[in-house]
């Protein structure tokens, strides 16, 4: 087990920087995902810490070692990839032990230490099966294998659920979620993925071209947002985000289509005149009416069926705005105006020009009103 931690880390492919100054701590054996968008160079970061890629400038450390020069396999890393990259010609047992082999020990150190890793995995049963007669999820575990015989103290995860399939995925998921659970190693998981993000994670860390934009645990991320490109990338489907201006009692929100929103009560954090996104979420907007809720309309356009609720979509004057509604309402008239509900403390605020968030306090809980 170990703690990683990544000071001022620079990298850039020739002229062209990529990531620009990050620092993060991780804890030992904690699990954290790196999120973001393709290209943000969450990539990058995981190969720095693997040591795949040089580090342009700043420091890792794990342990407290500075690894900048260590070469990879001195750096007591295992990389999971996307693809398992599992030998197909070779049994689970190959596979597994395939490391140790290089390694050049004797096979009988070799089979306890392979025997003692399925154990563990509960593999045993499948030493001498082959990957193709496998599942799945047998087979992430046998990668998980290959990486864990030479007891890493960190395990690297570069996007290793992307190509499988909505189903399988979400299995494999509990499987690495289940795993951490048991070997308690320090995991760091990179994914474009903002729902495997938030259900695997301790902690969150959302990047955006080059820079963490907010490090969190995934409720302190969904429910308070550094940023509005956070807010717009959490949540499924994401925060609705307005443009807006503050009015000039400073209580107000005047949004682009001429309607107005109450801010939070006491809410004195935004200049009167200041340019705003206003973001409320999905599941924070709703057809009934309840005491203290504010009405706004908005345009319907149509409708999705979730079986748990329904998503509206629609617009407010040029601007689409979701609705995901739990309540069985009648079917709605599209193409009409309706009035949609909300409370002033499920409200966000974001800087129009910087993005950040206005304010730190939490708004209320979605499930708490
Ligand atoms: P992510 O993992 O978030 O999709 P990457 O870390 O792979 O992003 O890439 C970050 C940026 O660095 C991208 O703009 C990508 O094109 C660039 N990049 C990645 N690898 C190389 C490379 N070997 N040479 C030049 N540019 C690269």
């Amino acid at each position: 087990m170990a703690q990683i931690d990544i000071r001022a880390v620079r990298k850039s492919y020739g002229q062209t920087e990529v990531v620009h100054g990050v620092d993060l701590h991780i804890q030992d054996g904690e699990f954290v995902v790196i999120l973001g968008p393709s290209g943000c160079g969450k990539s990058t970061l995981l190969r720095m810490i693997a040591g795949l890629e040089n580090i342009t400038d700043g420091e890792i450390a794990i342990d407290g070692t500075v690894v900048n020069e260590l070469e990879p396999r001195h750096r007591g890393c295992a990389m999971v990839f996307q693809n398992y990259a599992l030998y197909p010609h070779m049994t689970v047992a190959g596979n597994i032990g395939y490391a140790l082999k290089v390694e050049g020990l004797p096979k009988a150190d070799r089979d306890a230490r392979v025997l003692e890793v399925a154990r563990s995995l509960e593999l045993e049963p499948f030493l001498d099966r082959k990957p193709g007669q496998l599942s799945g999820g047998q087979r992430q575990r046998v990668a998980m294998g290959r990486a864990m015989i030479r007891e890493p103290k960190v395990f690297l995860f570069d996007e290793p659920l992307s190509i499988l399939d909505a189903k399988l995925r979400v299995a494999m998921r509990l499987e690495i979620r289940r795993l951490h659970q048991r070997l308690d190693a320090t995991s760091v998981f990179v994914t474009h993925d903002q729902i495997e993000a938030m259900t695997l994670a301790d902690r969150l860390v959302v990047m955006n071209q080059g820079n963490i934009d907010q490090v969190g645990t995934p409720t302190e991320i969904y429910d308070v947002p550094a940023s509005a490109y956070v807010a717009g990338f959490i949540g499924a489907p994401p925060m609705n985000l307005l443009a807006g201006e503050i009015a000039q009692d400073g209580g107000h929100v005047v949004l682009a289509d001429g309607q107005t929103a109450p801010l939070p009560a006491g809410w004195r954090r935004a200049e009167p005149g200041q340019k705003v996104q206003f973001g409320v979420r999905p599941e924070a907007l709703s057809f009934v009416p309840v005491a203290g809720a504010v009405a706004l309309t908005m345009v319907l356009d149509f409708q999705e069926e979730l079986g748990m609720g329904r998503l509206f979509h629609g617009r407010m004057g040029a601007e689409e705005l979701i609705v995901h509604a739990t309540e069985k309402t009648a079917p709605v008239p599209f193409g009409e105006t309706v009035q949609v509900y909300l409370m002033p403390e499920t409200v966000h605020l974001f800087d129009a020009q910087t993005g950040h968030r206005l304010g730190a306090e939490a708004p209320i809980p979605v499930a708490a009103q």
